[in-house]
């Protein structure tokens, strides 16, 4: 349901857009407005197409390692480098400092199994992927980048590794010994900060590993196969703002692969999709001064209270976890940040510099978006921001700090509703509240500590019943298959781990709502069923056999029908609901249902 609920909250935005251009209010909504107008004049694509050309053709200056190096502190600053990224946030075991960090790399297909075609069909997407690039490259004038899917393919192993890794924190003077093939001199130099600046600073190395491989490449490529590189990266990252002739190549490697060909989606859409990516903070914005309302916030935040208190009873009640581990469980519950609806406290905010075409215009939000994380470094926040988009229909929980977000965009009809019963309220929103809550203690949240740090706090003890369980739920899902491909119960393991939990907490609240209420036996019972019905109905969807296939790959979550069938069958609630007997198909014995949390 919630790209049926995207398409609603979409539309609004578009007719939002449309007031930015018309009669904007704010700074954000003239830049909005602004960024709207210059995507949509005549020609635009023309714009963009020179704009592109220059920018192919600027990398023909580039005769030395240390160009190379500027034009990476250049490319990361305006957020057009695919090799790795900068971003500012808190460093993981000490969520108090303030950081910048470098991350990994990323690749145009999926992952490396399509590069590696061990996927089905991938070694196809690859083949036409490398000619798309090559035939885009030569209507640009430039011969020989479909190699640049050489490389992709060579470095995507170190990409996928690098997903493993455990970040590193390093001084700037020890990032450049580290890593001493890369010249970071020039390289922080074009991203705005000098030499007396960056090598007293911190570093926080997302994927070590990966860094190294760049690091690897700095030494062997030739400036010839940077060149190669950086043309193609540029290709990669614009091509979509381009004339058709130039776009439609690779738009139909996305479409054999996702299944959506570009045509099919309106220009409104794409431009949308445009504005979501370079100017999400703008939109957000603007979206909070749509949907703002303190009243309707108190109310979300006690029903998400309501979830966080049942979440509390219950890792009180566990029986494996013993005291030491439970404490700072619930310590962790306690002290959990609380994001609902839309930030209240905004930072500063840095207007892009906005210009002719649409693609200068990208960069430019990029480099305001540089210029932010800069201040904020320089500043040395110490506590969380909200960057989550408010017109985002999902929630999240960040690890790292201890904190749950919940955008507006999800919190509407029908998923959440005062004309709802509670039991829909509770089994719709309710469970993705619970979801997102139980992460705090899933695979990868439960290394983090009540502030959010990264610390060991399980007791062996715990941490061996924590896994035993873990992987009964591992070896239920790897049973399932769709488009005759397994469900993979490791990759999806965490995700699975948040669905089970967080239906086991959304429904205690329910239950303690219709204690409350004094409930009768019938009126309870309907409740039970509306709650069952909200989260198989949230979950329906309509996919692209596609897209699902990508996804067996690439996504962390189960297909949408195990999220349902694969998790409802481990509530006693759920039998008695609807009378569920032992003939019926997703009848489980007690035995070999399963309760984490
Ligand atoms: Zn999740």
């Amino acid at each position: 349901m919630t790209d049926e609920v995207q398409a609603i909250v979409d539309s609004e935005l578009l007719v939002l857009l449309r007031r930015c251009v018309a009669r904007p209010q704010t700074i954000e909504e003239k830049a909005l407005g602004s960024f709207v107008s210059t995507y949509t004049a005549p020609k635009s694509d023309m714009g963009a197409l020179a704009h592109l050309k220059d920018l192919l053709n600027s990398v023909g200056c580039m005769n030395t390692r240390d160009d190379v190096c500027v034009a990476l502190g250049k490319s990361l600053y305006s957020k057009t480098c695919t090799l790795f990224s900068v971003y500012d946030g808190p460093e993981e075991k000490h969520t108090n400092h303030w950081r910048f960090h470098i991350s990994n790399g990323t690749l145009f297909l999926p992952d490396l199994a399509y590069y590696k075609g061990s996927v089905v069909g991938g070694k196809h997407h690859y083949i036409s992927y490398k000619s798309a690039l090559e035939a885009t490259g030569i209507l640009l004038g430039y011969a020989g980048l479909g190699e640049f899917a050489d490389y992709e393919a060579e470095y995507a192993v170190h990409i996928e590794s690098g997903y493993d890794d455990d970040t590193k924190v390093y001084t700037g003077k020890e990032l450049e010994n580290a890593y001493s093939a890369i010249n970071w001199s020039a390289l922080w130099g074009a991203y705005g900060l000098d030499d007396a600046e960056w090598k007293h600073m911190r570093f926080v190395v997302d994927a070590p590993s990966w860094l190294r491989h760049v690091n690897h490449m700095m030494r062997t490529y030739t400036v010839d196969q940077w060149r190669t590189l950086f043309r193609a990266v540029h290709i990669v990252c614009f091509f979509s703002l381009l004339p058709a002739k130039y776009r439609k190549e690779l738009e139909d490697v996305n479409e054999a692969l996702y299944g959506l060909h570009d045509s099919e989606m309106g220009g409104d859409m794409r431009l949308l999709g445009l504005v979501k990516q370079a100017m999400a903070l703008e939109l957000s914005r603007a979206y909070k001064r749509v949907v703002e309302s303190p009243t309707f916030r108190n109310e979300i935040r006690e029903f998400v209270e309501s979830i966080q208190r049942s979440a509390m009873r219950r890792i009180a009640d566990l029986t494996w976890m013993k005291s030491a581990t439970k404490s700072t469980a619930i310590e962790k519950l306690q002290k959990l940040h609380l994001g609902v609806l839309y930030p209240v406290q905004a930072f500063d905010y840095v207007s892009p510099k906005l210009g002719e075409n649409s693609l200068e215009n990208i960069i430019e939000a990029g480099r305001a978006n540089s210029k932010m994380s800069l201040r904020r470094v320089r500043k040395k926040l110490t506590s969380q921001i909200w960057d989550n988009p408010v017109f985002m229909v999902n929630a999240f929980y960040l690890a790292t700090g201890n904190r749950f977000v919940l955008p507006a965009a999800i919190v509407r009809e029908p998923f959440y509703s005062r004309n709802n019963s509670i039991g829909a309220n509770y089994g719709a929103l309710g469970c993705v509240i619970g979801h997102e809550i139980i992460h705090a203690f899933d695979e990868n949240g439960k290394e983090y500590d009540a502030h959010g740090n990264l610390r060991n706090w399980w007791t062996p003890t715990d941490n061996r019943t924590f896994n035993r369980q873990t992987r009964a739920l591992e070896k239920l899902y790897n049973k399932d298959r769709l488009l005759g491909r397994h469900i993979d119960g490791s990759q999806t393991l965490s995700e699975n781990i948040a669905d089970l939990g967080g239906m086991a907490i959304a429904l205690d609240a329910l239950k303690v709502q219709l204690e409350l209420q004094k409930a009768s036996t019938d009126v309870r019972k309907r409740e039970l069923r509306e709650f069952f019905v909200a989260y198989a109905t949230s979950w329906r969807e309509k996919a692209r056999r596609e897209k699902q296939q990508v996804n067996l790959v690439v996504d962390v979550h189960s297909p949408a029908k195990y999220r349902v069938n694969n998790i409802v069958r481990h509530f006693q609630e759920w039998y008695d609901a609807f009378d569920v007997r032992e003939s019926d198909d997703l009848y489980l014995d007690p035995r070999e249902r399963i309760t984490i949390f």
